[in-house]
Order: C-alpha cells, then structure tokens, then sequence
C-alpha cells in the first residue's frame, strides 16, 4: 500500500516574513553573512564562506571566471563534471592559479641559473618580477633575491641570474633574525621597518601586507617565513583587486578557494585529479542522491582522501539521516525546483523547495544535537528573487546554490547573444540534450531529457548583482532584527501567504508603466 503523508510541499515563495523589531542603532552594514559550508564539531573547524552562495556545477553556469567571481564576493564556485577529467581538472588549477593577493604558486629561480634560463621563464609566464631562491620549485627555499625583467641585450648570455638580481643579503636576514628571537617585543616593530621583506610567514593580513609595500613604495613584498624561506609574494598593480574584494574566501596559501563537482561513475578517477588539482571540496552531482552508490562514492572519497565531500541532492530527513552516516561533509538539497529542471513533470519525483529545506534542516539540528556534529546545509535550486534566499537561510540552511541567477552573469562560460535589441546568455539543464552530449553526466539514463535550453536575460557582473540581492536581504534582515544568519533563523517568523495576499502584494490594480530597475 503506498504511504501517504499528511504533508503538503511548499515553495519559498509562498512565505512571507513578518517584520520583528530591528534595535534602535542597527546597522545593516553589519550585517554577517558569513556561514559554515563544510561540516564542523569535534575534531574539524570545518570551512566557511563569507557569502552563503554557490554558483551551480552546471556547463552553462561555472567555469573558472565564475568560480573566481563567486569566491572574489566570499561565495564558492563549483566546477562541474559533465566534461572529461582532464578539463574539469583544467578549470580547477586556473582558478588556484588566480591571484587572490597573495601570490603562493610562484614562478622562481634558481640562484645558480643563467640568464637565458630566466628569459625563458620570463617568456613562459609573462611575470616580470621572478624571486630568485637556494632551491626549486618543488620547495622554494630561502629567499635570495629578486630578479626584475626584462632581460636587456646588454646582459650576456652566458652570465648568471645572481648578477644581475636585486639581492637581499643572507647575512642581514639571519641577523634580523636572530634579534628577532632574542627580543620579542621588538618582533612586530623589525618586521615592519624592513622595507623590502616581510618575516613571519602567513602571519600578516593582506591589508597589512599591502600596507607594507605602499609605504615603502616598492612595487611588491616577498614574505618569507622566519628562516628566509620563501612563502608569498603581494604585488602593487593587484592591490586594486585586495580593495575590492576585502570578503574574499580563500584557502590558507590565500589562493580561492573552489568546489569541484563529480558523478558516481567515474569517481576513483576523477577525485584524485581534483585533489591534485588543489579542489578545496567535492560535491556528489546526483539528481537523486539517496542512493547506495552515493553511500559508495563516500566511502571510497573517505578511505583514499582527506577532502571534504558534499553530498546529495536529496529532500528528505530520511536521506540525510543514511547519508550522515556515511561521514559527509555538506548536503545539497532540492529537487525538481531548479528553473530548467523537468524532473518533475517526467519522473514525478521531487518536493517543493522549502519543505525539503525544513524536513532536512530538522534532521540536521536532531544530528548536532545527539553527535555534536554539524553538517551544513545548500539549498539547490529555485531561487528566483533575492527574499527566496533570506527564506531558504531562514529555514535552515546555511548557503544556496543558483543556476539561472548566476546564467545571465557576464563571468557565465556562454556567450552574450542578442534577440530583438536585448542581450541574454544561454542557460541549458545538465539533464538537457545539450549537456548529455558529454556522456557519464548525473541523469544516468539517456532515454529521456530532465532539463531544458533556455535563455536568461544578461544581466552584468557578478559582483554588481550579488551586491544588489545582498543590499535586498540586508533590508530584509534589518526588518527582522536580525545581525547574522544563525540570528535569521532564530528570529524569523514565517507565514503562508494566500493567493489573494500573493497578488495583493504585487502591483495591483494600477497599469505599471515601468520601473527603474527589474532583476
Ligand atoms: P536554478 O538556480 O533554479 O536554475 O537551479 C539550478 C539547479 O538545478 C542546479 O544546481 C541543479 O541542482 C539543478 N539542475 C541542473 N540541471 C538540471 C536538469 O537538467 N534537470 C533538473 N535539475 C537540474
């Protein structure tokens, strides 16, 4: 006998919030969106996001220039997997290798090189500024010098890198040391009057650093650790993208921080590409992941590696409950509401967006609470006006991923295609034809579609519309009194509207003639 639940699926955009009394001196710009992503309790920190959003592993949405736009405003991109190992791979490393101000994966040279040597790698990198360390690439070494390009005729061939860099004199560097060591209170005050190199490894903000080589009015900042290893390097012409992404999520070598997708077939494969790649976390792309081979790919990714793994998608407490005993890291939840999603109408599985939020966020807070263990939630799908995210967080979860928003981004790997006199971008399901003519997606069958092609309007950068939803659930939250996410959760109260109230609470009975803005 089929079980029938008492149950109805709601979606976002059938609650309304009702305002709460928001303190005399709030002040919305203090808002913190900061928000866990990756599981924490025991004996993990876990990872955080400054911003509680994803960018869909989905061919249409995320591609490295994404990635670096979504972790540039504190959010996480993630790459997605219907393509061969080698190009997700591919777009993993270029998002590493993108400055996020301190610069870790350095080109260097050897001291003992020649000045065709550093031609060449002047030549292959296009960087002009190459340190110049004892050792290799593999292991820097300590910090001997600096040799600033080009390389001019004059220099001979045959002569050496170490004549002709800007050198910093092993001697001075130990001997600073050692005064260092011997008079701590004068620690931060010789680190900070040596003009040239900074001591201390990562134990300096980028602002800081900055700060350092503006004063100093050098054109960059090597920053060594105690023993004149080598560790970063801050550059003055990038001190303009410090500045405007002060919210920045990035991994301790400061470079972003970036998710990689993966499916559940060719996993023993791919995730250690991914690894190698320098992924910062895994996500299970599976429409449906309350599955034995989801439980499978966990328990391979678990035994072989470190990484996180996010796992899902899935829309009820009974999924999460198998898949938290699996030891996952985050789980994705929705199913059927992304925009160009049929997997509705051709499978009839799924559930409306926010009960499966508030079904697994119940499990969740049950799990912490009995473990100690929290697992992370990211509401997948659906979200269509800015009030759908500060609903999702309301009722429990702590980032959400977005496909169609994130689409008509100028950072989206399509391009911009004009239709009479207005610009859009192409945004196609990864159930789609178009994305299964990359074989081994997540719709494991090939028989029928579960998403479709569509366009979206274009809609600029990233960072310019992220900054106007988040200007929108600021206002939300400042209604609600409500200084961070774990605060929304508490305070938020929620009611369903009626249909009447719906269209009540949209313009009404008047001709709208225009508005100034429309996203
Ligand atoms: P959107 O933000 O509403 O456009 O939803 C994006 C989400 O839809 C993605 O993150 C996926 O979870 C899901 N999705 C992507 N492609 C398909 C598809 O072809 N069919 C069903 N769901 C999809």
């Amino acid at each position: 006998m089929v079980t029938i639940t008492d149950q109805v699926s709601t979606t976002f955009k059938e609650y309304r919030f009702i305002p709460r009394l928001t303190p005399e001196g709030f002040d919305k710009e203090k808002i913190d969106f900061s928000t866990r992503l990756t599981k924490y309790g025991k004996d993990t920190e876990g990872l955080m996001l400054n911003l509680p959003v994803l960018s869909a592993a989905m061919q249409s949405v995320t591609g490295p220039e994404m990635a670096v736009a979504v972790a540039q405003q504190g959010g996480l991109g993630v790459v997605y997997c219907s393509q061969s190992i080698e190009d997700e791979a591919m777009m993993v490393k270029k998002v590493k290798r993108t400055r996020a101000g301190f610069v870790s994966n350095l080109e260097v040279i050897n001291q003992g090189s020649t000045i065709a040597e550093v031609k060449r790698v002047i030549d292959k990198t296009g960087y002009n500024m190459i340190p110049v360390v004892e050792g290799d690439k593999s292991d820097y070494g300590k910090l001997v010098g600096i040799f600033e390009g080009p390389v001019a005729d004059e220099m001979e061939k045959g002569s050496m890198v170490k004549d002709w860099m800007f050198e910093f004199r092993p001697g001075s560097l130990e001997s600073l040391v050692e005064t260092t060591r011997k008079d701590s209170s004068a620690d931060q005050l010789i680190r900070l009057v040596n003009k040239y190199i900074y001591y201390g490894g990562s134990d300096i903000s980028l602002e800081e650093a900055n700060r350092i080589m503006l004063d100093n009015r050098r054109k960059y900042l090597p920053i060594v650790n105690n023993d004149g290893t080598l560790k970063f390097m801050v550059f003055r012409k990038d001190v303009q993208a410090h500045t405007d992404f002060p919210k920045a999520v990035v991994d301790d070598n400061k470079r972003y921080l970036v998710g990689a997708a993966i499916n559940t077939h060719d996993y023993v494969e791919r995730v250690p590409a991914l690894v190698e790649s320098g992924a910062d976390v895994i996500l299970i792309d599976a429409s449906d992941g309350f599955s034995g081979y989801q439980k499978k790919c966990i328990e391979w990714i678990k035994n072989m590696h470190s990484i996180p793994v996010i796992a899902g998608n899935i829309v009820s407490g009974e999924a999460f409950d198998y898949l938290a005993d699996c030891g996952i890291d985050g789980i994705k939840v929705g199913m059927g509401g992304g925009s160009i999603c049929i997997t509705q109408e051709q499978k009839g599985t799924g559930r409306g967006q926010a009960t499966a939020v508030i079904e697994v966020a119940k499990h969740r807070d049950r799990h912490f609470k009995e473990s100690g263990v929290y697992i992370p939630i990211i509401s997948d799908g659906g979200i269509v006006h800015a009030k759908d995210i500060a609903m999702a967080l309301a009722f429990g979860a702590d980032s959400v991923m977005m496909g169609r928003y994130l689409a008509g981004c100028h950072e989206s790997p399509t391009q911009i295609i004009e239709r009479d006199g207005k610009r859009f971008k192409e945004y196609w399901g990864e159930g789609s034809l178009r994305a299964k003519s990359w074989s081994g997606n997540r719709y494991g069958q090939t028989e029928f579609d579960e998403g479709v092609l569509s366009v979206v309007p274009y809609i600029g950068k990233v960072s310019d519309v992220l900054l106007e939803i988040f200007a929108k659930i600021r206002a939300t939250m400042t209604s609600i009194g409500a200084g961070s996410i774990k605060e929304l959760q508490e305070r938020a109260v929620v009611e369903l509207i009626s249909e009447a109230s719906r269209i009540e609470g949209g313009v009404h009975d008047v001709e709208e003639i225009g508005r100034e803005r429309r996203r």
